[in-house]
């Protein structure tokens, strides 16, 4: 059986990446999303194993320890990672799955997936990125800094992936998404 496709999506934070997945899973049903693990607390309305597995520092390196995920890496001072067994099974079961992580769980994928398909979601601006973050108003004044500022080092990673899409108009970016999900499951060659 042919193996599914591992997308990988990345952007600041902010930019509107899991806004763009959001409505891509609903209008999707054959592409699976991994759920991270994270150390960082859960904010309001998020759901512990919807949105993230929310993990003590201990219970997150016990699974480091026990090599339980793909990558994983320290962002805006929280740690985060990719569970391996549900992207492995998935992609075994020929189907496709999309991770959302940082620019650093990206370079490691690549290491291991070459044949992955990267795709970076950029904001209009970076005056647009802060006014998002902070209609979003789940960072405090310290965490919105620091997000800020690492989005100026992360967007200098935009050349090692294979897409670049600006989320301007929502519909539009999810749309480009799409296309891009359809023209790779048509590529014949990797
Ligand atoms: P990320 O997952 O990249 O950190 P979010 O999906 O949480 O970002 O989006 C951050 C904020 O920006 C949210 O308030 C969301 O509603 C808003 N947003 C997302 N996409 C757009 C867009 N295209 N235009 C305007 N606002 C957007
Ligand atoms: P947030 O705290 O805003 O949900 O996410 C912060 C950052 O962590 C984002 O850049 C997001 O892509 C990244 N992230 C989320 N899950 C993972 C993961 O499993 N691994 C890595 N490396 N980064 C992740």
């Amino acid at each position: 059986m042919k193996r599914g496709n591992l997308f990988v999506l990345s952007g600041p934070s902010g930019v509107g990446k899991g806004t763009v997945l959001k409505r891509l899973l609903k209008e999707y049903d054959d592409i699976e999303y991994s759920i991270s693990a994270t150390t960082r607390p859960s904010r309001r309305g998020e759901i512990n194993g919807k949105d993230y597995f929310f993990l003590s520092v201990e219970e997150f390196f016990q699974m480091v320890d026990n090599n339980q995920f793909i990558e994983w890496a320290e962002v805006h001072g929280n740690f985060y990672g990719t569970p391996r067994e549900y992207v492995e099974k998935t992609l075994q079961e020929g189907k496709d799955i999309i991770l959302e992580i940082d620019i650093q769980g990206a370079r490691k994928v690549r290491e291991s997936c070459p044949d992955a398909i990267y795709v970076f979601l950029l904001p209009p601006s970076f005056s647009e990125l802060e006014k998002r973050l902070n209609k979003r108003g789940t960072e405090d004044e310290k965490s919105k800094e620091i997000r800020l500022k690492n989005a100026r080092e992360e967007l200098k990673e935009l050349v090692n992936y294979d897409y670049q899409i600006v989320n301007d108009n929502l519909e539009e970016a999810v749309e480009k998404l799409k296309a891009i999900i359809v023209a790779e499951r048509c590529r014949v060659r990797k």
